[in-house]
């Protein structure tokens, strides 16, 4: 097994001191170049998770590092926040100036990278999300997914090795999330980038490598989409769904067409059905 980029050791947080704990008990080991995906309903911990990996909050009970760092000691803090790097959910707080290519260079200005050693990175960054046609172009002019890869840029740029994806494209249009998942989906593929993805869209989830349910601040399943999507009764008390495939060649079954089992994705749908009408 690859080594972890983030490991948690039985962590446990509350907000207030002797409060409910938001993260209960969780141990969760990511490897590097994975790309695991956080599930679960609102309120069930995993924002509060994703802060404690990249060192926002300092866990109240057990461990978090990152690269070997333990986020307990401050001197690891902005080390930490440069190796995982995090793209929250509302893309126009994350956005600062008023040139696409500034907002890149912002990142690395607060981490000391020589002037001279910027324009490179930038334009490597943007390339690398699709958007370096727009460096020069406005942000607040840009759409909702365009607005998210320049993020995904401003952070790419400062070289991280794990990225932190907090319902990242909860506020995008079906085109937005499409461009900012394969966008994703190709860091990690091509650059080996470690991938934490937290959705409430379960055909997001079906796309991970293993994913993680969260439900009460507790990590309740873990395991491949397949195996985690596979009964739709393991996950209901949870309040999820399984992805929208997974749920028609359910339907499809129950009306006696041979779809096999374990189908999660459009593309392996696509292909059930071709080899049904071949
Ligand atoms: P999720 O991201 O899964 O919706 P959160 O991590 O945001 O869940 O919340 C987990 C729990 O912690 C919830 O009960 C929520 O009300 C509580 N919580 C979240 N943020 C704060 C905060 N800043 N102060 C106090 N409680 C909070
Ligand atoms: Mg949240």
């Amino acid at each position: 097994m690859a080594e972890p980029i983030i490991l948690a050791d039985h962590v446990s947080f509350s907000y207030e001191e002797g409060g409910p704990l938001a993260v209960q008990d969780v141990s969760l080991a990511v490897e590097k170049g994975s790309f695991q995906a956080i599930l679960g309903q609102n309120g069930s911990g995993k924002s509060t998770l994703a802060k404690l990996i990249n060192g926002l909050y300092v866990p109240t009970e057990g461990h978090v590092t990152v690269c070997g760092m333990d986020t307990q000691s401050e001197e690891n803090t902005w080390e930490i926040r440069r190796r995982a790097g995090m793209v929250f959910q509302n893309p126009d707080n994350q956005l600062v100036a008023t040139v696409v290519r500034e907002d890149v260079a912002f990142g690395l200005e607060n981490i000391g990278v020589p002037t001279e050693e910027m324009p490179g990175r930038i334009e490597k960054a943007l390339r690398d999300v699709g958007m370096l046609p727009f460096a020069d172009r406005a942000p607040h002019l840009l759409s909702g997914g365009q607005k998210q890869r320049v993020a995904i840029a401003g952070v790419l740029a400062m070289q991280p090795e794990a990225i932190i994806f907090d319902e990242s494209t909860a506020m995008l249009d079906p085109q937005g999330r499409r461009e900012v998942l394969s966008a994703v989906k190709r860091l990690n593929r091509e650059q080996g980038i470690t991938v934490l993805w937290i959705t409430h869209f379960m055909e997001e989830a079906a796309e991970c490598d293993r994913a993680h349910v969260m439900h009460q601040g507790r990590i309740v399943l873990s395991g491949t989409p397949r195996e985690i999507f596979s009964d739709v009764k393991k996950i209901k008390p949870y309040h999820l769904d399984a992805p929208p495939m997974a749920r028609l060649s359910q339907a499809l079954r129950q009306q006696g067409m041979p779809i096999r089992q374990g189908v999660m994705t459009v593309e392996e749908m696509a292909e059930e059905v071709a080899r049904l009408c071949r």
